[in-house]
């Protein structure tokens, strides 16, 4: 089912984010994070793309999404948005091929991406923007697309308003809703949404969450994908890891249950403020969404 249709008969819509394990010890992994990860009846899983996930380039990464797009799909029954981006697409004949097996898995979901250029990718991919791979499928009419979108700015954006008009492009070009980068101040998907709104940006923007899980897992990530980390949060992980040292094993759990409870305020205050739902950036784990999802749930009174 195409995930727009989802939300525009439900009143939101939770969903999970995994990866194509990149070695073969990461399987167990992976295997038992579905597996309870479905207990939980999500909505729809995507599956990112990524050109380090193995490491010729190019269609054997995009084969590897397709592939655990497939099984979860007909193996698990779930829903599923597979992401395809365009530092892994050539030419045209690549993409072709790439619909081909996405219409006999039976995938109608796309995620439309440029792809993390940290991870690798080709040098001079077919398409250079996201918009531009989006039109392109919008154009074949057979997939429901969805694009990515920054509240705080995505890095190499000149300001947050050129931005948000890229989005909005994405949206005119056929992404029929927006999955957002992860943020741990709610205060910036508000500020976002009505910026949004206030530049034409219609459809809906799901926040992606991840339950902070440990310090150096934060920090990481903060570096990373430049997200902001609010004072509090700052406060809260110094006080339970002292100057950043290496926490024990009390510590750790500590972390994790504090992790737990902050991501589930953060979902729970963005439902009950007219968010579409929640996507779990769940790194290939369970148990730190399924804890999350479930004081949500608790907490809207749906379980
Ligand atoms: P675009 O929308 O093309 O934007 C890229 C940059 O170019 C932005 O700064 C934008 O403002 C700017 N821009 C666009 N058009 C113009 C223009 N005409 N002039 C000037 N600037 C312009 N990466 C992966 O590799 N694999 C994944 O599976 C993956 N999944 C993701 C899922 C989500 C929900 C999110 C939020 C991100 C994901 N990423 C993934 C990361 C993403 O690919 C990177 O953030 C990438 O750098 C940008 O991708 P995009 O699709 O947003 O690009």
């Amino acid at each position: 089912m195409r995930i727009s249709e989802k939300l525009k008969k439900q009143k939101r819509v939770f969903s999970f984010e995994f990866y194509p394990p990149k070695k073969e010890e990461d399987i167990p992994f992976l295997k038992a994070a579905v597996a309870e990860l479905k207990g939980l009846s999500p909505d729809f899983v995507s599956i990112t793309q990524s050109p380090s996930s193995l490491s010729g380039l190019s269609f054997a990464s995009l084969s590897n999404t397709l592939a655990l797009s497939g099984v979860l799909k007909h193996e698990f029954s779930l829903e599923v948005m597979a992401h395809l981006t365009c530092i892994t697409l050539k030419d045209r004949e690549t993409l072709d091929e790439a619909v081909k097996l996405m219409r006999i898995l039976g995938l109608e979901n796309v995620l439309a991406l440029r792809g993390d250029r940290a991870g690798g990718g080709l040098e001079k991919p077919f398409f250079s923007r996201a918009w531009e791979l989006a039109a392109e499928l919008n154009g074949r009419g057979i997939f429901d697309i969805a694009a990515a979108c920054y509240p705080e700015k995505h890095p190499e954006a000149q300001s947050l308003e050129a931005d948000i008009d890229n989005l909005k492009r994405k949206m005119d070009c056929g992404a029929a809703f927006a999955i957002t980068q992860l943020f741990l101040d709610n205060i910036s998907y508000f500020s976002f949404r009505e910026k949004c709104l206030s530049r034409g940006v219609t459809i809906p923007l799901i926040p992606g969450i991840m339950p902070v899980t440990g310090v150096s897992q934060l920090a990481n990530f903060a570096e990373r994908i430049k997200v902001k980390i609010p004072a509090g949060l700052s406060a809260a992980l110094e006080k339970l890891s002292p100057g950043g040292a290496e926490p024990g094993p009390d510590a750790r759990a500590a972390i994790r249950e504090f992790g737990v409870s902050y991501a589930a305020a953060q979902c729970l205050e963005l439902l009950k403020n007219g968010a579409p739902g929640i996507h779990f950036y769940t790194l290939n784990r369970s148990k730190a969404t399924a804890a999350v999802l479930n004081l949500v749930k608790r907490g809207l009174g749906i379980i």
